[in-house]
């Protein structure tokens, strides 16, 4: 972006149906349903479309944008790595990866660390991680215990892995190996386990499944189980890393160290790279067992540490966590006034029911065409709302997000 100040100044009347004679779509793949806008621009919590329309956005790419749109300290940092290396290969070192993987493995207490470029390819390294540790200390054990309505990724065995209706059937047949458990329900996992058991794998809070948390007495009881039985604990915070949820990391609340971690999303704040982190006595891959050309990259790499350094800076999760309950609590208070149940999640990943069917999509649409500025938020199910804003999000543009929100449930669908 290269005039920031444009974006705060203006706001021009909404046409966002012109948008799409400029940008030929079609060009691209269809998957997903998109809202009949295109846009250019971003700045903090606000987005802007190539009509000149500003909209507050508590979306922020998926939970992916830790400091908001184009922040200054990852600009700068992206400006710089590119001047100086943008790409070596994964047959040479560069001095950004081995850095991230120090900070990383000192913050996780995970001591080896692995780096791709989505959640996915993270997740997919750490089942081959747990199926190697299989073959070489469980007897060939392979099975990874994970939980109905989990998401994991969309290659195939992250496919298999999660726990999202429709994806057993979509792209038969899946990668064996994956059988399901209940998420919160500690009989369900003893239930499965058998000879060939080698891990269970689940989200601390399963994001794409509504924002439904593990409490931390389940995963306290799903450590000690693993512990007694030499079965290996991962956990997925590819959404719920990185200060999402208030720690650093989601499973810091239960007071439970995992054997293995995969990060993605908020790591890059908006550049594509993920992590796979495992304990030592668990990291086992060999020469050739893993790899991938942009294996710590040094760009992408450069950018994650630029995002630790704001989020591990003193004071900044405390600020975010006074800034979140605040937040939360105005929407409790709404939830309580339409009926619903306080909000589920933790920190800024924060799910919000309502009662009737339908109405959380039909409230993310209106929200977003408001006259004025629009607010984006995600309908992760036809009943939920989705709000992930930016882990510095003002208080300002969290009331606004409030008022507006207010304003719309108000009105009858
Ligand atoms: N794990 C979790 C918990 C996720 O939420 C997601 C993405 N929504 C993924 C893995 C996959 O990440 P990516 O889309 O970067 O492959």
């Amino acid at each position: 972006m290269s005039q920031p100040s444009t974006l705060a100044a203006n706001n021009m009347p909404h046409a966002p149906y012109q948008a799409f004679a400029d940008f030929p779509v079609q060009a691209l793949m269809p998957f997903t349903q998109r809202p009949p806008v295109v846009f250019t621009e971003g700045l903090g919590s606000w987005l802007q479309d190539s009509q000149g329309r500003r909209y507050l956005d508590l979306v922020q790419g998926w939970a992916v944008n830790t400091l908001g749109h184009a922040p200054p300290e990852i600009a700068r940092t992206l400006a710089d790595q590119a001047g100086r290396l943008l790409h070596v290969g994964p047959g040479l070192h560069n001095a950004p990866a081995i850095e991230l993987a120090d900070r990383l493995t000192a913050l996780s207490g995970l001591e080896r660390c692995f780096l791709a470029s989505s959640g996915a390819e993270a997740n997919e390294g750490a089942i081959k991680l747990a199926r190697k540790f299989g073959r070489k200390r469980r007897g060939g054990a392979h099975e990874i215990i994970t939980f109905r309505n989990a998401f994991h990724g969309r290659t195939l065995a992250t496919m298999s892995a999660s726990g999202k209706p429709g994806f057993d059937t979509m792209f038969a047949p899946q990668v064996p190996g994956f059988p399901k458990a209940t998420l919160n329900d500690i009989g369900s996992v003893s239930a499965l386990i058998g000879p060939g058991t080698v891990a269970v794998m689940l989200e601390p809070i399963q994001g794409e499944a509504g924002v439904i948390e593990a409490t931390s007495g389940f995963l306290r009881d799903l450590r000690r189980l693993c512990s007694e039985l030499g079965l290996l604990l991962i956990v997925d915070e590819v959404q719920t890393g990185i200060g999402r949820t208030g720690t650093l990391f989601a499973h810091q609340r239960a007071g439970i160290t995992p054997d293995v971690m995969t990060l993605g999303k908020g790591l890059g704040g908006g550049v594509p790279i993920a992590a796979l982190l495992a304990k030592d006595e668990v990291s086992c891959f060999e020469p050739g067992d893993q790899g991938g050309t942009y294996t710590g990259n040094p760009l992408v790499c450069a950018a994650a540490l630029a995002v630790l350094r704001v989020v591990t800076a003193p004071g900044f999760l405390p600020a975010m966590n006074e800034r979140a309950a605040q937040f939360r609590d105005g929407l409790d208070a709404l939830a309580l006034r339409e009926g619903g149940p306080p909000c589920s999640g933790q920190g800024l990943l924060l799910a919000l029911e309502l009662p009737q069917p339908g109405r959380a999509q039909q409230l993310a649409d209106t929200l977003r065409e408001r006259p004025g500025q629009g607010l984006l938020l995600n309908a992760v199910r036809p009943e939920r709302l989705r709000l992930m804003p930016a882990l510095n999000a003002s208080p300002q543009d969290l009331a606004l997000a409030l008022t507006w929100l207010d304003e719309a449930l108000r009105t009858p669908a």
